[in-house]
């Protein structure tokens, strides 16, 4: 795994330490010895994770790690907060901040790699996804952020799988006002809980008499429902090494038993602000695809859908010598529409179109806005005989009854002529295909519109 590591430390040689320790491992390291100039990098370059101290002259750690998670450009760079101090509300204050998590001075050289490490991993994950947002780009990052801001302080809902009683009691205390709490004793029952219901955060117990937390652990990594789930870790005193290979396995965070409450709620609320920013993205790229292939005014597929999935059902048509036809409609005379009905008048229009066609057409049918008041239908499993019904059909529908538009519902004459083609055998091509649905759509224009002329096999 290489990644860009930036160290931020006042003291060269603390800078020095880590960045021989992490080159070691492979990693790219950049240093920066104060707040502003570490921020400087965060913007410009491609930094995957900010080790960063907390005790500096004039900007502290606390308010670099505050201004970084402010501003959507690196609000997504990973923090880890280095303290010479030891204590709970060092740590507290880092993840109030905005930390990603905090490693205390001297640093446990595995607990900084495994840390390091299951940091980077998730910031690929990000990147990842705010790759595939930003080039199929509709909706900007920044604009997504402000929504996941936006959200941040509903109640999280959380899975607690822990068989302890005084345990449970415990946590069901301190997470009374910041989280909507399940809890679930059997590790079992846990997974499939877990599984079952959408949770923002899963916190698994160690504390099993029969039972190794792990696997629960490596389970919920190996589920496709539960993959993206975070998990924090309630470890005891001493168990280091298991929670190294939790770390390995992929959970999310830790905490130390006796929990401290405000680092209990603080590391809660950074994983779920983590996964709540990495759903939306994911959201968005799945919404950003969706956009990309449909037609804004009539939420029929577009033209781009039907370019790329044509040719799909045409080979498919042939290699199962299965029928397939097409038909091309054209709403008559629909400049003279938009001329005395304005341009949304002729809008309306074409939504109302759109909605009888789609009535008109069975689900494997595809029906697109081929461009204007153009559409195409692709015909799976239909011959040129049913086609031209169909394309009748339709014709028929919009001929008769007249479209309502405007405020006050005025009534409007709208006819549209329908050319239609099917596959022939033996030699055909989709061009071809189309080439004769658009010749036969002409001789219906040209034949007095209103009608539907077939260029069957
Ligand atoms: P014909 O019967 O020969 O098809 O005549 P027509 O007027 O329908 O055909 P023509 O291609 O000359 O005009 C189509 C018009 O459709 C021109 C264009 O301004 C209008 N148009 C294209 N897209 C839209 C749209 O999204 N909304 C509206 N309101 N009008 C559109
Ligand atoms: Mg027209
Ligand atoms: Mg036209």
């Amino acid at each position: 795994m290489t990644a860009r590591i930036l160290v931020v430390d006042d003291i060269p040689a603390n800078v020095r330490l880590l960045e021989v320790r992490l080159l070691a491992e492979y990693f790219e390291v950049l240093t920066a010895t104060n707040g502003p100039d570490a921020i400087e990098t965060c913007e410009n370059g491609k930094v995957d994770v900010v080790l960063l101290d907390v005790m500096m002259p004039e900007m502290d750690g606390f308010e670099v790690c505050r201004r970084l998670k402010s501003d959507p450009a690196t609000s997504h760079i990973p923090v880890v907060m280095i303290t010479a101090l030891d204590q709970v509300s060092d740590r507290v204050r880092g993840l109030q901040a905005g930390a990603d998590d905090f490693l205390t001075k001297p640093v446990n050289d595995l607990q900084l790699m495994t840390r390091v490490k299951s940091l980077v991993r998730l910031k690929s994950l990000t990147d990842e996804l705010r790759l595939r947002a930003s080039t199929t780009r509709n909706i900007g990052i920044e604009e997504l952020l402000s929504r996941n801001f936006a959200t941040e302080e509903t109640t999280p809902k959380v899975l607690l799988i822990d068989e302890r009683k005084s345990s449970v009691e415990r946590v069901k205390k301190m997470l009374r006002d910041s989280a909507d709490l399940d809890v679930v004793g059997d590790p079992h029952a846990g997974f499939f809980q877990a599984a079952e219901t959408s949770y923002e955060c899963v916190m698994i117990s160690t504390g099993f008499a029969d039972f190794d937390p792990l696997r629960l652990c490596s389970q919920l990594r190996s589920l496709d429902r539960t993959r993206f789930v975070p998990i924090i870790l309630l470890a005891e005193e001493g168990e280091e090494e298991r929670i190294i290979r939790g770390l390995e396995l992929g959970i999310n965070d830790y905490l130390m038993r006796p929990i401290d409450q405000q680092e209990l709620t603080a590391r809660l609320r950074t994983q779920v602000r983590r996964k709540r920013y990495n759903d939306q993205l994911r959201a968005s790229v799945t919404q950003t695809i969706e956009m990309a292939v449909t037609d804004g005014l009539t939420g029929l597929h577009n033209r781009r859908y039907l370019d790329s999935h044509l040719q799909t059902l045409f080979d498919r048509a042939v290699a199962r010598r299965r029928p397939l036809s097409v038909m091309i409609t054209d709403l008559d005379r629909f400049k003279s529409i938009n001329d005395t009905h304005g341009h949304d008048g002729g809008d309306e229009v074409l939504r109302e179109f759109a909605r009888r066609l789609r009535k008109n057409v069975r689900g494997i049918d595809l029906a697109c806005r081929f461009g204007g008041e153009e559409f195409v239908v692709v015909m799976p499993d239909t011959d040129g005989v049913v086609a031209e019904k169909v394309a009748e059909r339709i014709r028929a529908e919009i001929a008769q009854m007249p479209f309502a538009i405007g405020s006050d519902g005025k009534a409007i004459e709208v006819t549209v002529s329908v050319g239609v083609s099917s596959v022939l055998k033996g030699v055909d091509t989709v061009a071809a295909l189309m080439k004769r649905a658009d010749l036969a759509l002409y001789e219906a224009k040209s034949g007095g519109r209103n009608r539907v002329v077939a260029k069957a096999a």
